[in-house]
């Protein structure tokens, strides 16, 4: 089986990693040249249709809805040079809306569609244990299985296309108010002179253990606002929860607010920090510090 991967970047180089060394041919392209060289089992080619002719699975990570479109739509996008039955795998984290439409556009060209965005962060795609969220037909998720089998350890058709992209929204729905009520339980620790990492274990160890507390919480603590997921790519994807609540009538008064928690770590600056910095939002909130390393 012949991949094309296209987009190589903090999740995309990980993931394609593992779908080379479980023994799939990967043509491995991304707008930064250099970014697959000296990679054991990828090819490094320097345009999207070299990576793409003759693949039989093209997979995308890309940043936004905009990217996938150019790369599969724009001068030598996908669509003119792939092979007519090929399926095309988008595992960026885009629009559901715009991803239906893509989907008919590469049917129409004779190609199939699935949509399989992610979560699992860093650490689960250099580890293949993400979380994969699909939209499409079953028949072409059996197809790409074993290849997504590299990338995952949970493989999940929530639906038709589109699905996935919304099951996605979903979660980040989930992860950036969890995110915050981290940073909350925190910023109140700090007013109460507690001590964080004591806080921290305790909380680990009853109903408020959560993922986002035993992975970020310590980062937070330690003053480590390095990306991993980066602020700007959490208001992307909370601007597609609202959009698509919105279009739904839906209010969804938490993921506002904190959607505007993080439009001010914009304004400071903050887009390119991981998201666990929403504390330094709290901190400007309380004018207390949270990062062990200012204290
Ligand atoms: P990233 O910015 O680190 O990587 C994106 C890569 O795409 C970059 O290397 C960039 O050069 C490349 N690129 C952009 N436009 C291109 C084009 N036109 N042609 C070829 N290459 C192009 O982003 P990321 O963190 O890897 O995230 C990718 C997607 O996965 C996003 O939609 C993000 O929301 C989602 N995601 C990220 C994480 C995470 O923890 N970082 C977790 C789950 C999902």
């Amino acid at each position: 089986m012949r991949i094309g991967f296209i987009g190589l970047g903090a999740m995309g180089l990980p993931m394609v990693k593992n779908v080379a060394a479980a023994g799939f041919e990967v043509m491995a392209y991304d707008a930064v040249p250099g970014r697959a060289d000296s990679i054991p089992g990828l090819t490094p080619v320097t345009t999207v249709g070299e990576a793409v002719a003759g693949a039989d699975i093209i997979i995308t990570m890309l940043p936004n809805t905009g990217n996938v479109e150019a790369v599969l739509f724009g001068s030598d996008g996908v669509i003119g040079s792939m092979s007519p039955d090929a399926v095309v795998v988008d595992m960026s984290s885009i629009s559901p809306i715009a991803t239906r439409k893509f989907a008919e556009r590469i049917r129409a060209a004779g190609g199939r569609y699935l949509d399989a965005p992610v979560s699992g962060g860093v650490s689960g795609a250099e580890s293949g244990k993400l979380s994969i969220m699909v939209g499409g037909e079953i028949e072409t998720l059996d197809f790409v299985r074993p290849v997504l089998q590299s990338i995952g350890k949970a493989i999940t058709l929530v639906g038709g296309v589109g699905a996935g992209q919304g099951a996605k929204l979903c979660n980040q729905v989930v992860v950036a108010c969890n995110i915050a009520a981290v940073c909350e339980g925190f910023a109140l620790a700090s007013a109460l002179d507690l001590d964080l990492e004591t806080v921290r274990t305790v909380l680990a160890q009853g109903a408020a253990q959560s993922w986002m507390g035993d992975n970020l919480g310590p980062k937070m603590i330690s003053g480590d606002d390095s990306a991993g997921f980066r602020i700007a790519l959490q208001v992307k994807d909370l601007g597609l929860a609202l959009e698509a609540a919105k279009s739904e009538s839906v209010p969804l008064p938490a993921t506002s607010v904190v959607n505007s928690l993080y439009l001010e770590a914009m304004a400071h600056g903050e887009a390119a920090n991981g998201n666990q910095s929403l504390h330094r939002v709290y901190e400007r909130l309380t004018n207390r510090t949270i990062a062990q390393e200012e204290q």
